[in-house]
């Protein structure tokens, strides 16, 4: 039987969008520059090995499998709309700078500033906020003053998960074959699954755009936690939690703001299997078909198609020149016979 380490123990928090939340084993984790975990490796026994490896959000390991070219147009319609707003003369002169520069993060930076200056990204926040505000109620901590705007989403939020029981909020979770590392919002438990009978269930919590995401995204999402284990960032320890449904996982739907929640059940065993698709995708990406340099040398069955469709006898001199030292009697011969037939009246 494992001790687990009560991760709410700290004192200190970490604010989001205004609303203190307890520290999760995800912030204490150490990152690399584009923010992927470190994990510490266990070999094929589960033993530590001492070293440590990145490993893959699992927001971006299912990522592959979607078409996002309509989220990307969303983007650059706000990108177009930050430039022409009110701060545009400024966003315009910090990018030719940027360009000249050629800083390839600088300006991929300021893209992302004028997306969230647009209003791409305040959604976003606020639903970080929410976020913030369930998780102080599910673990009955003090939810102090909260503003007008996040009332109701609590109260919607609180009458559609009463007869829930979150065992789990929050946790970091890797799955050490795919390499993923992740945190749902909860594990929930709620009556038993009709086909497994067991009644523990991935929840994850939405507040964003109902289109940010489609629902084959959130299917793999929820299905790659069902299949991981808990991590404890401090010892690297594996731990497994209750076993979870491996059929459906729960969604409540809350768009920040609408004080409407909805529960959703999503089939995360066809989850599971476009996360297959993903993994064979990844790999596909990485594999670098041969490319191999060459010098064209005449084909010499060619030239004899050549000759037997010229229509003309300087046609087959010009050919005769142009092949030069390529030229065999074998060319020739074809060259003699196709003239005898040209020659017939
Ligand atoms: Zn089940």
């Amino acid at each position: 039987m494992t001790t687990l380490r009560d991760p709410y123990e700290e004192s200190s928090g970490v604010i989001v969008g205004g609303i203190e939340r307890p520290t999760r084993d995800e912030d204490i984790v150490r990152r690399d520059k584009k923010g992927r975990p470190y994990i510490k490796e266990i070999d094929i026994l589960g033993n530590l090995t001492g070293r440590e490896v990145t490993y893959t959000r699992v927001t971006t390991y299912i990522d592959c499998v979607d078409d996002k070219s309509a989220i990307s147009r969303w983007g650059e319609r706000q990108l177009v709309k930050g430039l022409l707003g009110e701060r545009g003369p400024r966003w315009r002169a910090e990018a030719s700078s940027l360009l000249t520069d050629d800083k390839k993060f600088n300006l991929n930076d300021l893209i992302k500033r004028i997306k969230e200056a647009a209003g791409a990204e305040d959604r976003a926040a606020i639903g970080t906020a929410v976020h913030a505000i369930t998780e102080r109620y599910d673990l009955g901590l003090e939810l102090a003053i909260i503003d007008e705007l996040y009332a109701a989403d609590l109260v919607s939020y609180i009458e559609a998960t009463k007869f829930m029981k979150h065992v789990y909020v929050e946790r970091l979770m890797v799955n050490d074959d795919l390499q993923t590392a992740g945190t749902p919002d909860r594990i929930t438990e709620y009556l038993p699954c009709e086909v497994c009978g067991i009644p523990y269930y991935i929840f994850d919590l939405k507040t964003g755009r109902v289109d940010a995401y489609t629902q084959n995204s959130q299917a793999m999402q929820l299905s790659v936690y069902a299949h991981s284990k808990i991590y404890d960032a401090a010892t690297g320890q594996r731990i497994q939690p209750v076993q979870v449904c491996l059929h459906k996982g729960i969604i409540c739907a809350l768009p920040a703001g609408s004080g409407r929640a909805e529960l959703q059940w999503v089939d995360i065993a066809t989850g599971w299997d476009l996360v297959k698709v993903a993994t064979q995708v990844r790999r596909a990406r990485n594999i670098k078909a041969h490319r191999i340099p060459f010098v064209a040398v005449p084909n010499l069955h060619l030239i004899i198609s050549q000759v037997n469709e010229a229509n003309a006898i300087n046609e087959i001199n010009a050919l005769r020149v142009q092949y030069g030292q390529f030229w065999t009697p074998e060319h020739t011969d074809a060259a003699d016979r196709r003239i005898g037939q040209i020659d017939k009246p």
